[in-house]
């Protein structure tokens, strides 16, 4: 059983995320994605409400589990009995930093590999902090969430 495991902060979820997610689950037994619950930011949905929110998207996944954790990535991946953590890379902009962190984990976890995916190239422009933006500003974002996250979106900005 080749378990790997997706860390994220998915505030919110978007296409681009699922789309890797559907790779991850074709090359792997098992893909669990995790909530970065990170004190240093201040994200605009909760953690209950992103692990919710994806929950929903891959309920009919049974592949697919979702949880949160706190602290470092490596330790969570040891805990779930995860082979790899799983990144995705849009752009050129995203590989150094990305780089950094695959090789900081190799050397706090020398067994955890870090696999990249490329979404679909409709994706690489796509970024959680883009569609927040947008939805704040009331602009449709419905081509580029799940229909939930779309929903909750516009509960979150309809007082604004
Ligand atoms: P983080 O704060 O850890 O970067 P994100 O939720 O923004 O969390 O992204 C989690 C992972 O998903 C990262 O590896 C990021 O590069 C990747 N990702 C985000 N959006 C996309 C997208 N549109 N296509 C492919 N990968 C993406």
């Amino acid at each position: 059983m080749r378990k790997v495991l997706y860390p994220g902060t998915f505030d919110p979820v978007t296409n681009g995320h699922i789309d890797i997610v559907l790779r991850a689950r074709e090359l792997f037994d098992a893909v669990v994605i995790t909530v970065a619950i990170n004190p240093g930011k201040l994200p605009l949905f909760t953690v209950a409400e992103r692990v919710r929110m994806l929950k929903y998207c891959f309920k009919e996944y049974d592949n697919v589990s979702i949880d949160s954790f706190n602290g470092l990535v490596v330790d969570h991946a040891h805990e779930v009995g995860a082979v790899g953590i799983i990144r995705g890379l849009r752009a050129v902009s995203d590989f150094e930093y990305e780089f950094q962190m695959a090789l900081m984990n190799k050397k706090l976890a020398g067994d955890i590999n870090t696999v990249f995916l490329m979404p679909n190239e409709k994706y690489t422009y796509l970024n959680s902090s883009i569609i927040r933006n947008l939805a704040s500003l009331h602009s449709d974002v419905s081509e580029f969430v799940p229909p939930n996250v779309n929903a909750a979106l516009k509960e979150k900005f309809s007082k604004s």
